[in-house]
C-alpha cells in the first residue's frame, strides 16, 4: 500500500468545489510563487514549526527531549538550530505549548481514505466530496491515483487542485478518477511567471489544454494580486486564450490574501520580498465583466 506526506486535512471547506468538502493538503509543490500562502506545502519532507511567542518561561522538554541538541533556549524562548535538526519531531510531541509543531505527516492510502470517509454524511447531504490540493498533489502520483481509486469506488466526488506544471502523463493516469479538476493559472506572461513563480508557464498552458480535449471537467481559478496579475494584459489574455479553448466549466476569482505570512519565520525561512495586496471589490467586479464578455461563467472566490 502506498505511502504519501500530508500537511492538513481540513474538513466543511466550501470554497473547494461543491458542497461541503474536507480537502486533503500534499507536500511538496515544483513552483516558489513568491506569494505563497501555503510555504509548508512546498517542501516534499515533514518540517518542524517554531512559534518562539508561545514558548512556556519555565519549561525545558524540547532541550531534554532532542537527541541531537538542536533545541536551545535563548532568553528563555525556543530556538532550533536547523543544521543539528533531523525533524524527528520528539521535541514536537513533548512540547505542552504547541512552541513546536511538526508540518508533514506520512499516511497509508487507507488512514488516509480512513480520515476522509468520516466526512460522507456531510458529501451526501451537499452534494460535495474530497479536494485534493497541496501543495501539488501530482508530485505525489502514485498516492494521490490509489486515494483517488479508493474514493471513486466508495462513491465520493472527487476534485483535484494543481498547478499544471507536472508531467502530462501524471494528469493521464489519474483522470478517470477524477470528478472536477481546479486549475490555477497564475501569470500568462511566461517571462513573469517565471520571475514570480519560478518556472515557465508552457506547461501548464499545453496540459491544460489536453485536459479539456480529454473531456475532464474543469474549472480555471486565477489567484490576483492588486498591480500582479490583475491588469488587463494578464486578465484579458487568459479570457482570450479560455474562451478559444471551450469547454472551461467556469473561471473562478481568487483574492490575494496575506494569511500566510507568518508561517515563514516559522518555517526559518526568508520573509517575502515584497508586500502584495488584493484587488479591491471594485476592480474584481470589473475584472469579472471582462472576463464575462468572453461568454465565460465567472466566479468570484472558489
Ligand atoms: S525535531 Fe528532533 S532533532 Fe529537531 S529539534 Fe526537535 S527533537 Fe531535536
Ligand atoms: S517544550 Fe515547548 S514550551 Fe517547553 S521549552 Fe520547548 S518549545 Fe518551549
Amino acid at each position: 500500500m502506498k505511502t504519501g506526506v500530508v500537511f492538513d486535512i481540513k474538513r466543511y471547506a466550501l470554497h473547494d468545489g461543491p458542497g461541503i468538502r474536507t480537502t486533503v493538503f500534499f507536500k511538496g509543490c515544483p513552483l516558489r510563487c513568491v506569494w505563497c500562502h501555503n510555504p509548508e506545502g512546498q517542501s516534499p519532507f515533514p518540517e518542524l514549526l517554531v512559534r518562539p511567542a508561545r514558548c512556556l518561561e519555565a519549561c525545558h522538554l524540547c532541550l531534554e527531549t532532542c537527541p541531537e541538541t538542536a533545541a536551545l533556549k535563548v532568553q528563555n524562548v525556543v530556538r532550533v538550530d536547523r543544521r543539528r535538526c533531523r525533524v524527528c519531531g520528539s521535541c514536537a510531541d513533548s512540547c505542552p505549548s504547541e512552541a513546536l509543531a511538526l508540518v508533514g505527516r506520512r499516511l497509508s492510502v487507507e488512514e488516509a481514505a480512513e480520515e476522509i470517509f468520516r466526512d460522507e454524511p456531510f458529501f451526501r447531504q451537499s452534494g460535495g466530496g474530497v479536494t485534493f490540493s497541496g501543495g501539488e498533489p501530482l508530485m505525489q502520483a502514485e498516492f494521490l491515483a490509489e486515494l483517488l481509486r479508493a474514493c471513486r469506488s466508495r462513491g465520493v466526488h472527487t476534485a483535484v487542485d494543481t498547478s499544471g506544471h507536472v508531467p502530462w502523463m501524471s494528469l493521464e493516469s489519474i483522470r478517470e478518477d477524477v470528478g472536477l479538476f481546479l486549475y490555477d493559472l497564475k501569470m500568462m506572461d511566461d517571462r513573469r511567471h517565471r520571475e514570480l513563480t519560478g518556472v515557465t508557464n508552457a506547461v501548464i498552458l499545453e496540459n491544460l489544454v489536453r485536459l479539456v480535449r480529454s473531456g475532464s471537467r474543469v474549472v480555471v481559478r486565477l489567484p490576483l494580486l492588486k498591480g500582479v496579475n490583475d491588469g488587463p494584459d494578464h486578465v484579458e489574455a487568459a479570457a482570450q486564450r479560455l474562451s478559444r479553448l471551450g469547454g472551461i466549466e467556469r473561471v473562478d476569482l481568487l483574492s490575494y490574501h496575506a494569511l500566510g505570512r507568518d508561517k515563514y519565520g516559522r518555517l526559518s525561512r526568508p520573509e517575502w520580498a515584497a508586500d502584495f495586496f488584493p484587488p479591491t471589490p471594485g476592480d474584481l467586479e470589473r475584472i469579472k465583466k471582462r472576463i464575462q464578455a468572453f461568454g465565460l461563467e465567472v466566479r468570484l472566490g472558489g
